[in-house]
């Protein structure tokens, strides 16, 4: 079953129009939300997220985050997903193909779930990146559908043989190109403060909290380049990958090539957390 705007259905009944302007222009918004035995994880900021973006870009949602709420546990319990995820969109709507916004269109909203089990061979051993120039637009606070950028820099470190590809800005490091990058030096938590040019990740505000929460001193702050190759651990976070530690970046090792204890002790913090979202979900 898929959602589309707010009725459950069959996958095979889906019908996308050509002059959608999601298709056309990319111009629409997007959520992944995890799923843990059954249960969601953070789907209230989730969707604070995905009003945020509707906002920045001047899209009415079709129907309220309440009833998107309510269907969403329907879609995963009528698809009996255990640990996996919901994927959702919301596109500007159908009109004849024109830059500007059209006079009468309403949005679009589709969603589907897969089952997807967690990443643990990738916490436990650590994952390699490369690090690239991020040519992105300057609103990537925005969880648009427009993701060439993203896709591009992916692509990149698939092509090396890499997880993850971190984008570098001016020298700076935003974040990854579906995560968000810290580093660990001298003990203390580093990464991009929270503007236009990184995403607000939902895993990233879990990992501060973890980080406050483990006397862990937590600075959002930029770093460069030669900060993160000269870090003592370097960690990713996103929906996915959940707390991923980066053991070589371009090649060359982080620290002594393992996850480091910082890292290994906000991921047991991690794993108590999706536990407690159980216990208060049941
Ligand atoms: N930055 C980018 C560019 C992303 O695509 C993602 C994944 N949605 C993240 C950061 C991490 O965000 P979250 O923790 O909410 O999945």
């Amino acid at each position: 079953m898929i959602l589309v705007q707010d009725q459950l259905m069959e996958q095979s009944k889906l019908h996308i129009e050509m002059e959608d302007r999601g298709y056309q222009f990319g111009d629409g918004i997007y959520e992944v939300i995890r799923i843990y035995d059954g249960q969601f994880f953070g789907m209230d900021e989730h969707l604070v997220r995905l009003q945020r973006s509707a906002n920045e870009i001047q899209m009415q949602l079709p129907f309220s985050l309440e009833v998107l709420k309510e269907r969403l546990m329907e879609l995963a319990v009528a698809n009996s997903i255990k640990d996996g995820q919901v994927y959702l969109q919301i596109t500007r709507g159908v009109a004849e193909r024109t830059h500007h916004f059209p006079d009468h269109a309403s949005g679009i909203l589709v969603a589907y779930t897969k089952e997807a089990p967690r990443p643990l061979n990738k916490m436990k051993e650590g994952i390699s990146v490369i690090t690239t120039e991020d040519i992105r637009w300057l609103r990537c606070d925005i969880k648009s559908l427009n993701l060439l950028g993203n896709v591009l820099s992916k692509q990149k470190a698939k092509e090396a043989g890499c997880d993850e590809a971190i984008l570098i800005r001016d020298g700076i490091v935003t974040e990854g190109s579906s995560s968000n990058v810290f580093i660990i030096k001298n003990g203390e938590l580093f990464t991009h403060p929270a503007n236009n040019y990184i995403l607000n990740g939902i895993t990233r505000n879990v990992l501060l909290e973890l980080a406050k929460q483990s006397a862990i001193n937590v600075k959002e702050k930029t770093f460069t380049r030669d900060d993160l190759m000269n870090a003592d651990e370097v960690i990713i976070t996103s929906t996915t990958m959940e707390v991923s530690p980066v053991v070589t970046i371009d090649g060359k090792q982080v620290g002594d090539g393992q996850p480091g204890p910082v890292t290994k002790k906000l991921q047991e913090k991690f794993n108590q957390r999706i536990q407690q979202n159980q216990s208060v979900e049941n």
